[in-house]
């Protein structure tokens, strides 16, 4: 067993030197999202036991029952949140490093997180059937049936539904099975991450990736038995492990010397985004590359001021064609905010923005403030490759940089008349 940090770069290498790998998740990937697992100690095991609930036995027996022990877990599961954990593992598919995940669980957080290939092998909560007329009903028309009657029934004719979720004693889908089999054949890297690896037939998938000559990775906070077969086991909360990991993943932020190049790219792809979006009243270089001399990262910030910080659909829709991301306000209200990468690496930043609002400025005052001060431009740079050479990601990176930020920008808005 190995600890952070030294598990994260580990791991982090695994996944590197493997991808894309496939991802086996349980319970234990949900927890932090306020859903209890089955077997650790607070779990639904040591409250209800499932055999006597979530069987097809005794749902036929006494749906009523049944509906009792699903029905607050069902108000639980559609209020609960993707967490660290679910992020990552959807950010690592985007980067291509994960090809899909096979999830015993049925709450739908990973799809909801972003990930696009999940098999779910043990069914989920997104349908409900009835088993008399077959009439299949999407949780949205459930949910209000279980508030009203505790055991919903179908609104056709009037048999108690039952949640599309596999009880114990049933098959399990066969495209799903299927699917996850082939899978585990195949990888290079099975990573484990929140299951016991009690239940099967999932639990066998590290026995056949590792017969087909792949490595087994674990993230899970209790033992499993594919731990001592294991590449690596990391015995620590997924969401924070997963996220470290994702992060150590990140390309390394490179901090260059100014390039006169810079504004020329500029200027070729104003004039893309201007014809993109169209009602572009006005538009600005911005940040380090718009200062001649300042060391930056060599990503070039545009700023286009708009009647409203608002963009249609259409907008969006015309700059995706030129390869951005929409990514909306990304944490910075009044802003909104377009990536474009160009051979995997950041190249261009626009933010869009009201013209002549606060956001509009403030980019201006800190490049104009930069222009006129040579000396302060000098030891921003400084901080810039400090920074740049410690920091392993991109986050990490603006976390480190802010703080220097923050006292420099009260100088620049001052010098430019509104602090
Ligand atoms: P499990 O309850 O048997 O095991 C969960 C494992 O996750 C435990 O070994 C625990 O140590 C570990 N764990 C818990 N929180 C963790 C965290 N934050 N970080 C790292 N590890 C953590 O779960 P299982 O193997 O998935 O099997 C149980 C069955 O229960 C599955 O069939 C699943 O369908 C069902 N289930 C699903 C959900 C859900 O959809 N969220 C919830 C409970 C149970």
């Amino acid at each position: 067993m190995t600890t952070a940090p030294e598990a994260i770069s580990r791991l982090a290498e695994l996944i590197r030197e493997n991808q894309p790998c496939v991802v086996l998740t349980g319970a234990g990937v949900s927890t932090e999202s306020g859903i209890p697992d089955f077997r650790s100690p607070s779990g639904i095991w040591a409250q209800f036991d499932p055999r006597e609930y979530a069987t097809l036995g005794a749902f036929r027996r006494e749906p009523e029952k049944v509906w009792r022990f699903y029905a607050p877990r069902f108000a639980m599961l559609t209020e609960a949140e993707p967490n660290a954990a679910h992020v990552a593992l959807a950010e690592l598919e985007r980067r291509g490093l994960v090809r899909a995940i096979v999830t015993q669980n049925i709450d739908e957080l990973h799809q909801r997180a972003g990930s696009s290939d999940v098999i779910e092998v043990h069914g989920s909560i997104r349908t409900s059937s009835c088993p008399g007329c077959g009439s299949v009903y999407p949780l949205a028309e459930v949910v209000p049936l279980i508030e009203a009657h505790g055991a919903p029934p179908c609104p056709a004719c009037g048999e108690i539904l039952k949640p599309d979720v596999v009880f114990f004693d049933e098959l399990l889908p066969e495209d799903a099975i299927m699917r996850a089999v082939a899978l585990a054949e195949n990888p290079a890297l099975l990573l484990v991450v929140g299951s016991s690896l009690e239940v099967y037939p999932v639990a066998d998938m590290p026995r056949s990736t590792i017969a087909a000559g792949g490595k087994v990775a674990v993230v899970n906070r209790d033992p499993t038995w594919a731990d001592g077969r294991a590449e690596l086991v990391v015995r620590e909360s997924a969401g924070e492990v997963l996220a470290a990991v994702v992060a150590a993943l990140e390309p390394p932020v490179e901090v260059v010397d100014y390039d006169p190049e810079w504004p020329r790219r500029y200027e070729a792809e104003v004039a893309r985004v201007r014809t993109a979006l169209g009602e572009v009243i006005a538009a600005e270089h911005i940040g380090s590359t718009a200062v001649p001399g300042l060391a930056a990262k060599p990503v070039i910030d545009i700023s286009v001021g708009l009647a409203r910080a608002e963009v249609s659909p259409g907008q969006v829709a015309a700059m995706e064609e030129l390869g951005y991301e929409y990514l909306g306000e990304n944490g910075l209200p009044g802003r909104l905010f377009f990536r474009k990468d160009v051979n995997g690496r950041r190249a261009y930043h626009v933010h869009a923005v009201e013209h002549e609002g606060d956001r509009w400025h403030r980019h201006r005052a800190l490049r104009d403030y930069l222009l006129a001060h040579p000396e302060e431009a000098a030891a921003y740079a400084a901080e810039k490759r400090r920074v740049g050479a410690e920091t392993a990601g991109m986050s990490n990176y603006w976390e480190q940089k802010q703080p220097y930020v923050d006292a420099l920008f009260p100088r620049a808005w001052r010098w430019y008349g509104r602090g």
